[in-house]
C-alpha cells in the first residue's frame, strides 16, 4: 500500500511540472472584425432549376450567413434550393378525347396539349394518341419502354404481338374504369394461339391499375362458337414476362382450348388484381397453364368462380414437360373455383409446386363420374410443399362421395409444414 502511495505521488509531481512547463501566455485573440454584408435575394426554384434562399456575404470574410445581422453562419450548400422536378398531372377531356398532362408547378408545362385517340401512348415525354390498342402496341420500337394509358373502353379485333425486346405498361386512365373488350376469333387451331397479347421472346408485359380507377379485361361470356383461344399467351422460348396487378380485373373468358387466360411458357407475376368467371373447355386451368419451364408467382389477388369442369385441372395447371414448369402461390383468396382433377391446381410429375399461403375455401374439385379418388381442391403430383395458407370446405361435388382439400397421387414428394391449416374431409381411399 505505501509503495503505491509513492508511486502515486511521483506521478502527480511529474505531471505538475509538464503542466508548468507548457504554461505560456495566450495568444492574442484577432481583432474584432465587423461583417461588411451584401444580401443575395431569394430565387425561387423552378421545375428544371434549383433556387436559393435569401442570404448574406461578408466582402471581407466571405463568411455566409443566413441572417442580416451576421449571427448565423451557414455554408453555400446551405443557401441551394433543389429544383423541383415536373409534377405533371393527368387531365382527361372526354369530348374530344384529348389529354393533357400540366404540370402542378407551373401550368405552363404542358407535356402534350392535343393528344387525341382512345388510348395513348408514352415514350419519354413523347405521347401520342391512337384510336386502337393495337395501333399503339404497334407503334413501340424495339427496346423502347413505353406506358400506354387506355383512356375509355376499347375492343381488340385482332390479336396483338408485342415482339422481344420492348417494356410495356398498360393501364387505364387515372380514375377512371376502363374495359378493353376481347372481340377476337382466333381460330387457330393452336393451343398457343391468342386472342388479345401474345408476348414474345423478352418482351416485358405490366397490366396495371392506375392510381384510382380500374383496367378490366372483358372476355366473351358464352358460347363454344366461335372458337375461342387463350387470352395472353407467352410462346415456348421461356423468355416473356407478363406481370398483373392490383386494379385489373380479368373476367368472363372463354377458351375452347388451350389455357382458359394465360399460356406460361414464361415468366407470370401476379400481384393483385381480380379474375372471375373465366372458364376453359377442353383445355387445361381456367385461369393459367403453366409449361416448358415457365414459372408464376402468386402474391395476391381475388380468383373466384372460374370454370375447367371439363378439363384437367382448375385454375392453375402444371404441366409434365420436362422443364420442370414451377407454380408458387404466396398469398390470395381462391374460392367457388371448379375444375377436373384439382379445382384450385392441377399438378404432374415433373412439376414444382409451392403453395406459401393463401386461403382455399369453397372450390370444388368436380366430377360427375363414379371416379371420384382423384378429385380435391389441390391435386398433387411432382414436388409439392405446402408451407402455409388455409383450406377449407372444399369439395368433390356432384356423383362422388369422397371429399378432399388436398389430393396426393404418385409419384409426388410432397411435404406440408405447420403453417398450413388443412381441413381432410374425407378418407383417401
Ligand atoms: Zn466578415
Ligand atoms: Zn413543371
Amino acid at each position: 500500500m505505501k509503495k503505491a502511495l509513492s508511486i502515486f505521488l511521483v506521478i502527480l509531481i511529474a505531471l505538475c511540472s509538464f503542466v508548468a512547463c507548457k504554461h505560456e501566455p495566450e495568444p492574442e485573440p484577432a481583432p474584432a472584425h465587423t461583417h461588411t454584408l451584401q444580401k443575395t435575394d431569394v430565387v425561387a426554384a423552378t421545375c428544371t432549376e434549383a433556387g436559393n434562399i435569401a442570404y448574406w456575404t461578408c466582402s471581407e470574410c466571405n463568411k455566409i450567413f443566413s441572417d442580416a445581422t451576421g449571427t448565423t453562419e451557414i455554408s453555400q450548400a446551405d443557401t441551394v434550393v433543389a429544383a423541383l422536378n415536373h409534377d405533371y398531372v393527368e387531365a382527361y377531356d372526354s369530348t374530344n378525347h384529348t389529354t393533357t398532362w400540366v404540370c402542378s408547378h407551373n401550368s405552363s408545362h404542358v407535356l402534350h396539349d392535343a393528344v387525341v385517340g382512345q388510348v395513348l401512348l408514352t415514350v419519354g415525354e413523347t405521347m401520342t394518341g391512337y384510336e386502337t390498342l393495337e395501333a399503339a402496341v404497334a407503334a413501340v420500337e424495339a427496346e423502347a419502354t413505353a406506358v400506354i394509358t387506355v383512356n375509355e373502353d376499347v375492343t381488340v379485333t385482332s390479336y396483338i404481338n408485342v415482339s422481344g425486346g420492348r417494356n410495356i405498361t398498360i393501364r387505364n386512365r387515372a380514375g377512371a374504369d376502363v374495359t378493353i373488350t376481347d372481340g377476337v376469333t382466333n381460330t387457330e387451331p393452336k393451343h398457343s394461339a391468342a386472342t388479345i397479347l401474345n408476348i414474345q421472346s423478352t418482351a416485358q408485359v405490366t397490366l396495371t391499375g392506375n392510381t384510382t380507377g380500374s383496367l378490366t379485361f372483358q372476355g366473351v361470356v358464352t358460347a363454344s362458337t366461335p372458337a375461342k383461344r387463350t387470352m395472353f399467351t407467352l410462346p415456348q422460348d421461356n423468355a416473356g414476362q407478363l406481370t398483373i396487378n392490383n386494379g385489373v380485373i380479368v373476367q368472363g373468358h372463354y377458351s375452347s382450348n388451350g389455357a382458359g387466360v394465360i399460356r406460361d411458357y414464361g415468366t407470370v407475376i401476379i400481384n393483385g388484381g381480380t379474375f372471375k368467371d373465366n372458364a376453359v373447355a377442353s383445355g387445361n386451368g381456367s385461369v393459367i397453364f403453366l409449361g416448358g419451364a415457365g414459372s408464376a408467382t402468386i402474391n395476391g389477388g381475388t380468383f373466384q368462380n372460374n370454370n375447367a369442369n371439363n378439363s384437367n385441372g382448375g385454375l392453375f395447371q402444371v404441366s409434365n414437360d420436362a422443364g420442370h414448369s414451377t407454380l408458387t402461390i404466396n398469398d390470395g383468396t381462391f374460392t367457388g373455383n371448379a375444375g377436373k382433377l384439382g379445382a384450385v391446381v392441377n399438378s404432374y410429375a415433373n412439376s414444382v409446386v409451392t403453395i406459401n399461403g393463401g386461403t382455399f375455401t369453397g372450390n370444388k374439385g368436380y366430377n360427375s363420374t363414379a371416379d371420384a379418388n382423384h378429385t380435391a381442391a389441390v391435386y398433387c403430383q411432382g414436388t409439392f410443399t405446402i408451407t402455409g395458407g388455409t383450406f377449407t370446405g372444399n369439395t368433390t361435388g356432384e356423383g362422388t362421395k369422397l371429399l378432399y382439400d388436398v389430393y396426393v397421387n404418385t409419384p409426388a414428394t410432397v411435404t406440408i409444414g405447420d403453417g398450413a391449416t388443412i381441413e381432410v374431409l374425407g378418407p383417401a381411399t
